[in-house]
């Protein structure tokens, strides 16, 4: 490994980096994978929940089986089974101070509020083009903080919460934390359905996404290096230097890196990276949600919630009920934000939450993953602040030199999904290839 010249390194064991392995492996190419952490995956991890042997997905979990056409062609590829997310049964929201069980928690103002500001926010979004970098595109008006593009609506304050606490499922952040148009680019690619943001996917991998993940890495055929953080990238006319932290020296004709763009600043490049992927790269992405997992009991068959951002947890919903996992207890979901003080892994603390919803809910065990302090995530899924997307969206997908870039945080399509790190693996394969063939 040390000294040989692989013709690429792949930096970054999550769906991207496995994505171009395989396909520079497919190429021809001799493939060797970095990965800081002793598994694949990145973030996505299928896991057992708490001291169960029940697994399930800390990081990412639903696909939009329409419109995720790259992740649903790997899952035909490989045979992979899907499952599906149970639907709501029963329903429960807490919006201006109010409790609710109605499906639809708005008044027929509001309802109308609402068709207005759909057709509104549909005008706008017909002048993005989903599939190209946001900078070569004249929509930088809408790259602007997403609570004060809502503002410009006038909306009740129960619509305006109940929006927010949808648009903080979807986006893992408070809504001053991310660009409207970030959230804008989405709306093309789910069929120009507006409120679709506010449909969480229902299709999941019935056996992890490990089973995907795992798939496409035996297919490749590539050298893995896991617990091998990467520390330096020194690129020269011939070849490109790798130094890891543990000490290897590796070397290659060109290099994918597959990184989180939180986790770009902590490896050294040389030559410097270009000023524009160093500007977008200092913006950083603003994703830090708290995905919660809890064994409940004393709730409603098949629930969901929904709540305002004064309540611990935004949405939560009975993902296995107890009949299925044969814990004593529904197996919950829920999310919530980084600047509330719910602790996830405190069982008081999340059935103090669960019960300002019901307050029969008993909360019997408690499980997460903390993605922002995770030093190889530094956040959860991407979340573009304001000014990051409208100025550097070109520069941070581009090539430098024999280096190419890939991952769901620089996807221009499915920006923040596994899809977009599927969809940029593939590019930064194909633009390897290309950069190789001409060296
Ligand atoms: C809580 C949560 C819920 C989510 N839910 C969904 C969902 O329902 N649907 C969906 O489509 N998406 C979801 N996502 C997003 C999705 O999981 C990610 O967008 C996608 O997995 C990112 O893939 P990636 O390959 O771009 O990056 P990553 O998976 O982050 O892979 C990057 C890899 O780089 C490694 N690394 C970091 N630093 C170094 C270093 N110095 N040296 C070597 N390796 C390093 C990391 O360990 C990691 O393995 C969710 C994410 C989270 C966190």
């Amino acid at each position: 490994m040390n000294g040989e010249l692989y013709d690429a390194l792949v930096i970054g064991a999550g769906f991207a980096g496995l994505t171009a392995a395989r396909d520079l492996a497919k190429d021809g190419k001799r493939v060797l994978i970095v990965e800081a952490r002793d598994r694949i995956g990145g973030r996505a991890w299928y896991r057992p929940f708490a001291d169960t042997d029940f697994y399930i997905e800390m990081g990412g979990n639903w696909v939009d089986a329409e419109g995720n056409t790259a992740l649903m062609a790997e899952v035909e590829r490989y045979g992979v089974q899907l499952s599906m997310s149970p639907q709501a049964e029963h329903r429960v929201s807490l919006l201006d101070g109010v409790r609710s069980h109605a499906a639809c928690p708005i008044s027929r103002d509001d309802e109308l509020d609402l068709q207005r500001f759909v057709q509104e926010v549909g005008t706008q979004v017909k002048r993005i083009d989903p599939r190209l970098p946001l900078d070569t595109q004249d929509v930088a008006d809408l790259d602007v903080p997403l609570d004060s593009y809502l503002d410009g609506f006038g909306l009740s304050t129960t619509l305006k919460e109940l929006m927010g606490a949808w648009i903080r499922q979807e986006t893992g952040c408070h809504l001053s934390k991310i660009s409207a148009l970030h959230l804008m680019v989405w709306i093309p690619l789910l069929d120009n359905d507006v409120l679709a943001i506010g449909h969480t996917p229902t299709h999941r991998f019935a056996a992890g996404t490990i089973d995907l993940l795992q798939r496409m890495l035996d297919d490749s055929g590539a050298e893995l290096l896991l617990s091998t953080p990467v520390a330096e990238v020194t690129q020269s006319a011939e070849h490109v230097e790798v130094r890891t932290h543990t000490g290897e020296v590796l070397r290659a004709r060109g290099v994918v890196i597959a990184l989180p763009l939180n986790c770009l600043p902590d490896v050294t490049f040389t030559p410097a990276l270009s000023p524009d992927k160093a500007a977008g790269v200092a913006i950083g992405q603003s994703g830090a949600a708290k995905k919660l997992w809890a064994l409940v009991t004393g709730l409603p068959p098949k629930l969901l919630g929904i709540g305002e951002h004064d309540e611990p947890i935004d949405v939560f919903f009975t993902d296995y009920p107890a009949d299925e996992t044969g814990l004593g207890g529904d197996l919950v979901v829920g999310f919530s934000t980084q600047e509330r003080p719910l602790d996830i892994l405190d069982r008081d603390d999340v059935e103090a939450a669960f019960r300002r919803y019901v307050p029969e809910a008993g909360v019997l065990k408690v499980d997460g993953h903390d993605w922002l302090a995770d030093p190889y995530s530094k956040g959860t899924w991407c979340a573009a602040p304001a000014g990051l997307l409208s100025r550097y969206d070109s520069g941070l997908a581009a090539a430098e030199g024999r280096l190419v870039f890939a991952g769901s945080d620089i996807a221009h399509a499915f920006r923040g999904w596994m899809e977009g790190a599927v969809l940029t693996g593939a590019s930064a394969a194909t633009r390897l290839s290309e950069i190789l063939a001409q060296a």
